[in-house]
């Protein structure tokens, strides 16, 4: 029986570019709820999951921890601003080479795909929504399963484990993203980074956090996956 390979894919940056839907959700959530205006001024949101933004964020604007009740109100209006944002953002766009490279992985029978994303699960699904790519990337994990990033691909390699009920080593779990953070969380998760420069990252960025595969688009993912078979440690294909 073939080796299993789970291939976890980030979100933003890796499979599409919201335009900043994200971004503008957030803004409107915290101006709504809080009445704070500007909210991510001086802030950056990149490779943080959203419990962890919307958590420092509380902090850094209100000196405030949310509770449970504040971080799921805040949650639900953000999802619906988001929707909306999604839907008519000018910008938003599939990166390159996204589409054939998912359409060539999910024929094999030896490779299964999902998120590894710190969006929480309905974000996640509402900014794939102008794309045709869910049906490819069926499981997850999801910044609703933990703040943690690691943490997060270590639930989707769980999930991914128990949908097809076969064990799935560690070093065959590949990690596609586009920041410092998803190839310290893979690295700390025991999986394969792959870093790809399609996010506000570039090669020279990423290099130096030593991921084990760079990919400077998608459309490098058919010649990567064949190095790979052959057993090549490609660093740059
Ligand atoms: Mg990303």
């Amino acid at each position: 029986m073939a080796n299993l390979k789970l291939f976890l894919f980030d979100l933003d940056g890796t499979l599409v570019t919201t335009g900043g839907a994200g971004l503008k959700a957030l803004t409107q959530t915290f101006e709504k709820v809080y009445g704070v205006k500007n909210v991510l001024e001086n802030f950056s949101c990149s490779g943080k999951t959203d419990p962890a933004i919307f958590r420092e964020l509380a902090i850094h604007h209100m000196h405030k921890n949310l509770s449970p009740l504040e971080m799921a109100h805040l949650q639900q209006t953000y999802l619906r601003y988001l929707s909306i944002h999604v839907r008519y953002s000018k910008d938003y766009h599939v990166l390159p080479g996204v589409e054939r490279f998912l359409e060539y992985l999910i024929v094999r029978g030896d490779i299964l795909l999902g998120l590894g994303t710190g969006n929480l699960e309905r974000g996640a699904r509402i900014k794939l929504s102008r794309s045709n790519l869910s049906p490819y990337l069926p499981i997850g994990g999801f910044g609703s399963d933990s703040e943690d990033r690691s943490l997060i691909l270590k639930a989707g390699h769980r999930k991914a484990e128990v949908r097809c009920g076969r064990k799935i080593m560690d070093d065959s779990v590949f990690i596609i993203g586009d920041t410092p953070l998803d190839i310290e969380a893979a690295r700390k998760a025991g999986f394969k980074s792959v870093a790809v420069g399609t996010g506000e990252y570039s090669y020279d960025e990423l290099k130096v956090y030593d991921p084990d595969y760079f990919l400077t688009d998608l459309t490098k993912g058919p010649a990567f996956l064949r190095e790979l078979e052959n057993i090549y440690p490609a660093v740059e294909v």
